[in-house]
């Protein structure tokens, strides 16, 4: 056994890929999946039951790729469900988990397996999503990707509700009620003039300081 309980040259992983809704999240997923397969591992997908906006057994991207998938109920269900030869779990719309998560991707590396999981690191308030932040913590890798803002075409890091009077952390949807937004353009809770007027003073100070140095 290793240092950390695991056997040599077959110690598991855990991955992270983040960021808003229409980032490329799910096609990451199926990216590495894809790979791995090619490299003849077996791979088993799972994703919460309680998305099933596209489809019930099967992760879809935005851009109409998909793979089977296995719904499941809770995080201690993955643990139930992985076969012995299972190589490599991927898990999207991890956001959804309870905190159980953290525990099973933790077992399951420390089995040897490689773990994907592709989650919204952030809610539609710009806060933490469930369990992301733990699992940012305790992954080995984390890629924080960009989607592209449908106001002004910049990176996107947000993603935007746009009725934010429906405030319930978790409302499965589409383009139908989510967008993603740039940080400039998900004005979360109306305190854009704010930042402004603090970047206008700051610039003034600054400004005003460089004059007083140049009169020295
Ligand atoms: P995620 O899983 O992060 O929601 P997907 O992998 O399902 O993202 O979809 C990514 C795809 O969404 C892109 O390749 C693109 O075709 C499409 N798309 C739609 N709207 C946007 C947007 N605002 N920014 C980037 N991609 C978008
Ligand atoms: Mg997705």
């Amino acid at each position: 056994m290793g240092l950390f309980g695991t056997m040599p040259g077959i110690s598991g992983s855990i991955e992270v890929v983040c960021g808003p809704m229409f980032s490329g999240k799910t096609e990451e997923l199926i990216r590495r999946v894809k790979r791995a397969q090619i490299a003849r591992q077996k791979v088993q997908i799972f994703k919460p039951a309680i998305d099933n906006r596209y489809h019930e057994t099967e992760v879809v991207s935005h851009s109409s790729q998909s793979m089977e998938a296995t719904p499941v109920n809770s995080a201690v269900e993955i643990l139930q469900r992985v076969f012995d030869s299972t190589r490599v779990v991927a898990i999207d719309e991890v956001q959804f988990f309870d905190e159980n998560i953290s525990i099973v991707v933790e077992k399951l590396a420390r089995r040897g397996i490689r773990v994907i999981m592709a989650g919204l690191d952030q809610d539609y308030m710009g806060k933490p999503f469930g369990p992301m932040a733990s699992l940012l913590a305790i992954a080995d890798t984390v890629d924080k990707i960009h989607a592209i803002c449908t106001v002004c075409g910049a990176g996107a890091s947000k993603t935007f509700r746009k009725n934010p009077k429906e405030s319930a952390q978790v409302l499965v949807g589409e383009t139908d009620l989510y967008e993603a937004r740039c940080r400039a353009h998900a004005d979360f809770f109306g305190e854009d003039q704010d930042q402004l007027a603090f970047f206008a003073n700051l610039n003034a100070n600054l400004n005003d300081s460089r004059s007083k140095i140049k009169n020295l």
